[in-house]
């Protein structure tokens, strides 16, 4: 017989609540979605509160809280959530500073609760076949190639272009995931260029070089086919990731993936639910620690003006 399902608040109704995290809880037998937190989102149906503080005290009942929001606003909703005494779960990037990431570490730990720190694109369809296949085999070089349009993924979302909002690392983190995830060995950035519009306080493009031979292109102003690419040279072949991490390739063969269902969000959400029935917490931040690296060591180059 399988658990009951666990009472969860989701904070942040906007575009990747509306369109993962409300199919994926509505779907799943571990959660009952029983309350948002949005100053303007509502979901049909679900008791809707506009401020935090207001639904932790209506409803101790519900012991989980999902934050969707973008990272600057991120950290004081999960402070308030974690001193309820509520289990939560971020979505990615975990926050707009690594401190306040690892306050929010040690607070979830203080008062005995879980915290996950979600990176939607480790669960893409081929992603473990991959870090399977890589493991044991020297990686002699690697391109990684993430190329979306900001304005087809963020339609109007000023907050990316501003300080903490993180530009074109908001859909590169995800890239960073997959990387820290699959690489057999830890990863150190030595350089980046970051491409800063005039009129705007984030990159809208950005170049990072590791030591391992690695080199990652991110660039927010691709139009037409969107590029999430992985390409690794080993001493024992060619591997390559595409689209997201969902389609694998081996030496330039298919070797499985598929693109056919979107399973990232029901994934997050199943892992979030083992968490929590096991006492136990996932922050790995390696991925934020390299784009706080890129921040740090990157060459900021002034480019055109950005409008939506
Ligand atoms: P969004 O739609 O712009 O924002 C989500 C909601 O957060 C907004 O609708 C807004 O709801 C609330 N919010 C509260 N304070 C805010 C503030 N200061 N600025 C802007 N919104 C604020 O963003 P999103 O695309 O859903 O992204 C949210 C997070 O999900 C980001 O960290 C992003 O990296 C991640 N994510 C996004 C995508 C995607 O495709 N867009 C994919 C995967 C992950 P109210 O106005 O109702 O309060």
């Amino acid at each position: 017989m399988s658990a009951a399902p666990m009472k969860i608040a989701l904070v942040g109704i906007g575009k990747i609540a509306r369109d993962q995290h409300v199919p994926a809880l509505a779907a799943s037998p571990d959660w009952d979605l029983a309350a948002t937190v949005s100053r303007a989102g509502t979901v049909d149906g679900v008791e809707s509160y506009t401020r935090i503080e207001d639904m932790l005290a209506a409803r101790p009942d519900i012991g989980v809280v999902s934050l969707a929001l973008p990272p600057v606003p991120r950290f004081d909703v999960a402070r308030a959530a974690l001193l309820a005494g509520r289990h939560v779960m971020l979505e990615k990037p975990p926050g707009a500073t690594l401190s306040e990431v690892h306050g929010l570490i040690d607070l979830a730990q203080a008062q005995g609760v879980s915290l996950y720190t979600s990176w939607h694109s480790r669960s893409a369809k081929a992603v473990a076949a991959a870090k399977a296949w890589l493991a044991g085999r020297q990686i002699r070089a690697g391109r990684i190639t993430w190329r979306e349009d900001v304005r087809k993924w963020h339609p109007g979302q000023d907050w990316i272009f501003e300080a903490g909002g993180m530009g074109v690392f908001d859909p590169g983190i995800n890239a960073l995931s997959i990387l820290t995830e699959i690489m057999p060995m830890a990863l150190h950035l030595t350089g980046a260029d970051l491409e800063v519009p005039v009129n705007r306080a984030a990159p809208i493009a950005a170049r990072l070089r590791f030591a391992q031979g690695i080199s990652a292109d991110f660039d927010f102003r691709q139009e037409g086919p969107q590029t999430w690419d992985m390409e690794f040279d080993t001493d024992q072949g060619q591997l390559a990731l595409r689209m997201g991490g969902n389609l694998l390739e081996i030496d330039g063969k298919p070797e499985g993936g598929d693109l056919s269902i979107m399973g990232e969000y029901p994934a997050l959400y199943a892992h979030m639910a083992g968490l929590v029935r096991a006492g136990a917490s996932d922050t790995d931040l390696r991925p934020m620690v390299l784009t706080s690296d890129a921040f740090t060591i990157g060459r900021q180059i002034s480019t055109a003006a950005f409008e939506f």
